[in-house]
């Protein structure tokens, strides 16, 4: 099954890995493995992402020196992980074509297969579970700074174990990791239990915004560079707000409105019911999972919610 990333890796020497803006666990750490995995084979290896890694996976060891700008030229393959498509990767992603020989490895519903390999299978739990089967198939030997990256990209991208996508094999390579070092409730610590307190100051006022629509099936919360200002925060301190909506009784999406610095609206939509969420994500040109996804969408906040909930069609 991976005969042609296996005679990829084989015949390259100089490999660029890049995964999606905004990176969550499973891009930093399904970015990160893969990078230590072709070094250990002996390869020169770097690892490219726009957005600095935020402050809940700061604990996972780096493959320094990390580069921070698109290269034109001095890498003859490209792995890009957990992105479904390749303007994913933020502004310059052209270049990438020109850049070497291009692998796309992910799990999004909604990937277009803009590889020249494509390791696509939606039914992964993340990125991070096709990495452990790619390394397992390179015959890599996993290391701590491996094992961590990979059993923080499962759990975070499961939800903790809770979506649809955790599957015994999920667990399996979690536990298989725990014996490579990997602590559970240590990792649990860092990402789940270490946010500062400006954090709950931004989600007090993001709850304000609490809004139901369509007999109370549809959630959305929105948050404003004005609360960002007013608190202290950015963006990094919002990820898993729309995890909170998703709680509440009977609703069948949760939607969280960000503001960016553009003035555009970043949407994250959560789906617990029969709503296919990559869908909608797509109406506006994202994507993502059938249970997960998110989109940029333009107008004011009440446009926003307005295209929103109409497009929801609940
Ligand atoms: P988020 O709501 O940002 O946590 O994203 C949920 C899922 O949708 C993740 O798998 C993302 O990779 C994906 N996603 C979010 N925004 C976009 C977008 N603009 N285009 C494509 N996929 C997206
Ligand atoms: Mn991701
Ligand atoms: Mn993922």
């Amino acid at each position: 099954m991976f005969q042609k990333i296996k005679e990829a890796v084989d015949r390259g020497r100089r490999f660029l890995v890049a995964t999606h803006i905004d990176p969550d666990g499973d891009a930093i750490g399904s970015a990160f493995a893969l990078c230590f995995a072709l070094r250990s084979l002996g390869k020169d290896a770097a690892v490219y992402m726009r957005d600095g890694i935020p402050y809940r996976y700061a604990f996972l060891p780096k493959p320094e020196p990390m580069i921070r700008e698109i290269p034109k030229n001095g890498y003859d393959t490209v792995l890009i992980v957990d992105c479904g498509d390749l303007a994913r990767v933020g502004d310059g992603h052209e270049t990438l074509n020109h850049l070497g020989y291009l692998i796309n490895i992910d799990h999004h519903d909604t990937n277009d297969a803009f590889g020249q390999i494509n390791i696509v299978d939606e039914r992964a739990s993340s990125s991070a579970e096709l990495l452990y089967l790619i390394l397992k198939a390179l015959g890599v030997t996993f290391s701590y700074e491996i094992a961590i990256s990979l059993y923080t990209a499962v759990l975070t991208d499961t939800g903790s174990f809770r979506y649809d996508s955790t599957t015994q094999r999920a667990f399996s390579i979690c536990e298989e990791m725990t014996g490579f070092g990997v602590v559970p409730s240590r990792v649990a610590g860092e990402v789940y239990e270490s946010h500062p307190k400006e954090r709950y100051l931004l989600l007090c006022r993001v709850l304000g915004t609490l809004e139901f629509f369509s007999n109370d099936r549809i959630a959305t919360a929105y948050v404003t560079r004005d609360m960002f200002a007013t608190t202290g925060t950015n963006r990094e301190h919002t990820e898993g707000f729309v995890e909170y909506i998703k709680e509440i009784r009977g609703i069948e999406v949760a939607c969280v409105i960000r503001e960016l610095d553009n003035g555009k609206f970043k949407v994250s939509m959560r789906s617990k019911g029969n709503v296919d969420v990559a869908l909608t994500a797509q109406k506006f040109g994202g994507g993502g999972h059938q249970k997960a996804a998110g989109c940029t969408i333009e107008g004011d906040i009440s446009d926003v919610k307005n295209k929103l909930t109409g497009a929801l069609s609940l």
